[in-house]
């Protein structure tokens, strides 16, 4: 390695050849200011050998019915604007060794005009359709242009070349594919020799890794498709091991570095409580708490994700818990995501500990709720009371993490539905106290993927089984030309004392629209399919009192069905609603979908969840698997919204539902991975590198148990890479 050079690395790309201030200028636009940031510039495909065909194969291939996409090498040999009253189409012709075809453009026309020029080559890539006179045809390809030494190597040499991305910003800047790849070429070629290895290198050696050189090199410009291959898997390695790396810093600062509060069972509170119950726990209930048992009773802090789907019975769990607390002299935070769910969590443990509270008069249990919209004399009072520790159970939501809130002596900390709480705020809510207990609970099971990587710093417990009586909900999917019959199953229910829920979908973000698409609903369906019931509604736009009343007077009775936005989407317990009609069923997320089916089946009765799309799609699974790769944008959301709605429609098992989200989505969006503090993947597929996961997370978990300061001579590149790399990471795994 040639450290002397490190520097070079680091000047401007200004100084490369063909490159210049103005081509710098646009460069630093899309955040590449120096050559290493360049070396990292990656491709976004490359020409790929197995579907380049030629003009005759591809011709034959459409005339047997293939209808997957094909890639052809030409030359183009003519162009044509033509107009058809006030429409005009681009034609473009083209030839190889072999015949000819045509790409055909209906927008933006002028500027495809000036990218085909006579005598140039490209690279097409489309699904092949045949036109008239058996024409074969592309239209609106995907097209990437190479040079005529390029074609020739690829297609005698099956060299093969890279095809980036070039934002307008480059374009702009007068930067094409072919000026970037050369510009790249060059980097690579005179730079990537320099780059300093960032893995120790007993690991590199160890799992048969490229080093980061060849890695880049191999990256952009690979030999052949194994070589590709090989630097793929160097930087997904390098990827995952990072990011466990922060993981195992992060469990071994809670678990092992901090000192823990050492409860024990000192009075039959506990017991007493479990009798008080009307109903017996389930083993999976039990079993829980048993490992939350173990956890407080031991000397190092608990860090734990409880998970379960909606109505299994998690809050009793964590009830018992707070109560093991409560029974050692702590006190108690519970957070929840709402304010109307923070203020149902009080009313419930209220109720739920009365009977306890007779029988243990000499503590009684104070329960305090902490939440917006209080008056300031009020609050001020809560804030002493749990300053000097006469409040027991602290309910609240985000409130609870302002500076103000001081708890004497803190114990546990219950966190509802993590997924909507980030790390950053965990560790504010840690910090207020010595090191107390934290459960966080979740009805959004996480698949095993993703509990081992990005979770990893939590332990879990999981509570797979649902209360006895509970029948699951029966799930159908109908057009909406079948509202009218829906409306009229949903009063012929009311008769018998059934409620109904019907959710309208967030219109465009917008809160306003929003507001106006129930409120619109609301008034039509109480003027006509609803006139005989009573009808209420709910949206987000309301303060959470006056929800909070809405949901109260449903939970009375005083209304039979209830209009609402997705306010109701978490939580909220009315056990005789036993239907929920779900609009644009299509619009909504899956994990959104099966927490609102969650609203409903809360009793022992039949509950039913009535999902309506005005799409065409049908409640039964097409066999056929569909290669995502090659449909459009529309083509690929219709496909999603299908699956989601089928899913639903085929199970209840939160698990399966969540397996099928993260394939669907990735997992980018969910589980609150971005405030999770972790870093982007860039290469890593959560569901496909599963054994690479694995791997990863032994070897950094050793690592960090060998030396969890990083203060060892062989790991200095670890420590320096994570200072440089992941400092914004770094912030919830300290290291010293
Ligand atoms: P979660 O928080 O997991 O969504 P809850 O704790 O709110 O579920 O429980 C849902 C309902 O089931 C509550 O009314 C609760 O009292 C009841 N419940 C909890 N555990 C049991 C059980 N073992 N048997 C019967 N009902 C139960
Ligand atoms: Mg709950």
């Amino acid at each position: 390695m040639k450290t002397a050079n490190v520097k070079q690395l680091d000047q401007s790309v200004q100084y490369l050849k063909s490159v210049g201030p103005k081509r710098a200028e646009s460069f630093r636009k899309i955040g590449i200011n120096t050559v290493r940031d360049l070396l990292f510039y990656f491709p976004s495909r490359h020409l790929d050998r197995t579907t380049v065909l030629t003009a005759s194969k591809a011709f034959g291939y459409v005339m047997n019915g293939y209808d997957g996409e094909v890639t052809i090498i030409a030359k183009v040999t003519d162009k044509e604007r033509r107009r058809y009253g006030k429409k005009e189409i681009l034609k473009v012709q083209f030839r190889d060794s072999t015949g000819f075809f045509e790409c055909i453009w209906f927008q933006g026309i002028k500027y495809f005009y000036s990218v085909f020029n006579e005598g140039n080559i490209f690279a097409i890539s489309s699904k092949p359709e045949l036109g008239k006179f058996q024409k074969l045809q592309f239209i609106h390809p995907d097209y990437d242009r190479i040079t005529e030494e390029e074609s020739n190597s690829f297609l005698n040499t099956g060299k093969i070349i890279p095809f980036y991305r070039i934002p307008k910003e480059l374009r702009k800047g007068y930067i094409g594919d072919l000026s970037l790849r050369r510009i790249i070429f060059l980097a690579v070629e005179n730079y990537v020799d320099y780059l300093e290895e960032n893995l120790p290198s007993s690991i590199v050696e160890q799992n048969n890794l490229m080093s980061l050189s060849e890695a880049v090199k191999n990256y952009h410009f690979p030999d052949n498709k194994e070589k590709f291959d090989k630097a793929n898997y160097r930087f997904k390695f390098e990827e995952l091991f990072y990011l466990e790396i922060l993981v195992a810093l992060r469990r071994h600062n809670y678990k092992e570095a901090l000192p823990g509060n050492k409860m024990s069972i000192k009075t039959n509170l506990v017991s007493d409580f479990l009798n008080t119950l009307p109903f017996k726990l389930t083993n999976a209930q039990l079993k829980v708490l048993s490992e939350i048992k173990n956890d407080m009773l031991s000397a190092k802090p608990m860090n734990r994700l409880l998970q379960g789907d909606v109505g299994c019975g998690k809050t009793i769990v964590s009830l018992i818990a707070a109560l093991i607390a409560i029974d050692n002299g702590f006190q108690v935070s519970l957070m929840a995501p709402t304010e109307i769910l923070a203020d149902q969590h009080a009313k419930n443990i209220s109720v739920l500990i009365k009977e306890l509270t007779a029988l243990h008069k000499e503590h009684e249990i104070k329960i305090c709720l902490l939440i917006g919209g209080q008056k300031k004399s009020e609050r001020e009072k809560k804030l002493s009371e749990i300053e000097i520790q006469e409040a027991d159970i602290i309910v609240g939501t985000h409130a609870l993490f302002e500076e103000k809130v001081k708890f004497n002596r803190l114990g546990l900390i219950i966190i509802d539905e993590q997924h909507r709480f980030g790390v950053r705020q965990r560790a504010t809510l840690q910090r207020k106290g010595t090191t107390p207990d934290v459960l966080v609970m979740s009805a959004t099971p996480i698949p095993r993927t993703l509990s081992m990587t990005v979770y990893g710093d939590l332990d879990l417990s999981t509570i797979n089984e649902m209360p006895l009586n509970r029948k699951p909900v029966k799930t159908v999917l109908r057009n909406d030309n079948k509202l009218p019959d829906i409306y009229k199953f949903i009063t012929d229910k009311q008769k018998e004392g059934i409620q109904s829920f019907i959710v309208y979908p967030l219109v465009e973000e917008s809160e306003k629209l929003e507001l106006k698409a129930a409120t619109d609903y609301y008034d039509m369906l109480k003027k006509t399919y609803l006139k005989n019931v009573k009808v209420g509604l709910i949206h987000g736009r309301m303060k959470w009192q006056e929800k909070e009343k809405v949901m109260l007077l449903f939970l009375k009775k005083e209304f039979d069905v209830l209009i609402s936005t997705t306010v109701i989407e978490v939580g909220i317990d009315i056990p005789d609603a036993n239907i929920i009609l779900i609009n644009d069923a299509h619009r909504f997320g899956l994990s959104q979908l099966h927490q609102l089916r969650g609203r409903v089946g809360r009793s022992d009765k039949q509950a039913y969840c009535i999902l309506v799309t005005k799409e065409k799609i049908s409640g039964k699974q097409n066999q056929k698997e569909l290669d995502l790769n090659y449909l459009s944008l529309t083509q690929l959301e219709k496909y999603k919204a299908t699956v989601r709605l089928q899913t639903m429609v085929k199970t209840t098992d939160g698990f399966k539902i969540a397996e099928v989200d993260l394939k669907l989505r990735g997992p980018g969006d969910i589980f609150g991975i971005k405030q999770s503090g972790f870093p982007n993947l860039k290469f890593v597929n959560l569901t496909e590198d599963q054994v690479l996961i694995s791997l990863a997370k032994q070897i950094s978990f050793e690592l960090i148990k060998k030396d969890p300061q990083l203060s060892l001579t062989e790991n200095k590149t670890v420590k320096n890479n994570l200072v440089t790399h992941y400092s914004d990471n770094l912030n919830y795994a300290k290291i010293a």
